[in-house]
């Protein structure tokens, strides 16, 4: 970090914010320049609060040379992580397709789903018991019940389950439960990103609606900071002017979380589209694009689903896409 201070800097102000600054455990470089001084910072500087260093009167700019980021920071940690879920693997050259319903309504639902999208190829079932709606009176979700069903898949079908938790007070539902979602209204529900960094589980971390890359990064940086290492990335459209769709799906994400996270990134675009005919589209750009995974919502009966059915594939519109996905793939020379 880089602090320029005003001409007007007398002494006394700057041994001043030498001892505030030497207080967080940074190292102190100053270089006297003709017109004006500046104070290099070495060390870890991300319990600086830069907008409070930045209003001091005599200071003119403050500027980062590093991101607030660490340990999701590519810089210093090069190697991909991977991570694992039940016997599907994310990240570093492994892909998997999430595939499931929005929401788990039914035994056979989920049962015919979870059998339908492994027959096609999917690595992880999803299915949601708690959900976020925007109006209290929409369904809200089956509750534990809806996780005993996708437990019930699991064991029919082999395959890895993931669930959404919206509260820390759900926590206790979840221990049979492969991988947690944070879901996109949840990115910044810095308590729970605490209490699931404590987890030794794998979690899926959804981008805020609204949210910067930095931002993303410092919600995962909070379940890291906790020990939780094993985070997915995923990108599932943000708010933009464009009304049409229901998000826009910023497949830039792609390259710039390989950029700047060793983290993997999957793409959601179900939730990105809001409609299931672009929903092949999205997902074929996305592998074209690099990501380490597809998150894709389906249900045995769209138009009767009780959340989000018309941005949900059919089965066979499903092993369709997954197919695509798969030959891409190796078109592209990936495993
Ligand atoms: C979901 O995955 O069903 C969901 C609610 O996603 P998001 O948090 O991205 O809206
Ligand atoms: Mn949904």
């Amino acid at each position: 970090m880089i602090i320029r201070l005003h001409t007007t800097a007398t002494e006394a102000q700057i041994a001043e914010l030498r001892q505030q600054l030497e207080a967080t455990g940074v190292s102190l470089h100053p270089v006297h320049g003709e017109q004006q001084d500046i104070i290099g910072l070495i060390g870890d500087t991300s319990r600086v609060d830069l907008r409070t260093i930045e209003s001091l009167p005599y200071v003119e700019k403050v500027m980062r040379i590093q991101e607030p980021f660490k340990k999701a920071n590519r810089k210093f940690h090069p190697q991909d992580t991977v991570v694992t879920v039940g016997n599907a693997k994310i990240g570093g050259g492994h892909f998997a397709i999430i595939a499931g319903p929005c929401s788990v309504e039914t035994p056979e639902q989920v049962i015919e789903v979870a059998k339908a999208v492994k027959a096609a190829g999917a690595g992880i079932l999803r299915g949601g018991a708690f959900k976020p709606r925007t109006s209290p009176y929409s369904f809200q979700g089956m509750g534990p019940s809806g996780l005993a069903l996708l437990e019930e898949a699991k064991k029919e079908t082999g395959l890895p389950i993931v669930s959404e938790v919206m509260d820390i007070s759900q926590l206790e539902y979840f221990d049979n439960v492969d991988m947690l979602q944070i879901g996109a209204r949840n990115m910044q529900n810095f308590n729970l990103l605490k209490e699931v960094g404590k987890l030794r589980k794998p979690i899926l971390l959804k981008r805020g609606l609204c949210a910067t890359y930095e931002e993303w990064l410092m919600a995962a940086e909070y379940i890291m900071s906790e020990g939780n290492e094993q985070i997915v990335l995923c990108e599932r459209g943000i708010r933009t002017f464009e009304t049409r769709t229901r998000n826009t799906l910023d497949v830039t994400a792609i390259p710039m979380m390989h950029e700047l996270s060793h983290l993997p990134i999957i793409m959601d675009p179900s939730h990105a589209a809001g409609m299931s005919r672009v929903v092949p589209s999205l997902s074929l750009a996305s592998v074209g694009g690099g990501a380490d995974g597809l998150m894709i919502e389906v249900h045995n009966n769209p138009e009767k689903a009780l959340c989000d059915g018309p941005q949900s594939l059919r089965p066979e519109q499903f092993a369709t896409l997954a197919n695509q996905v798969f030959t891409l793939r190796d078109a592209l020379g990936h495993k």
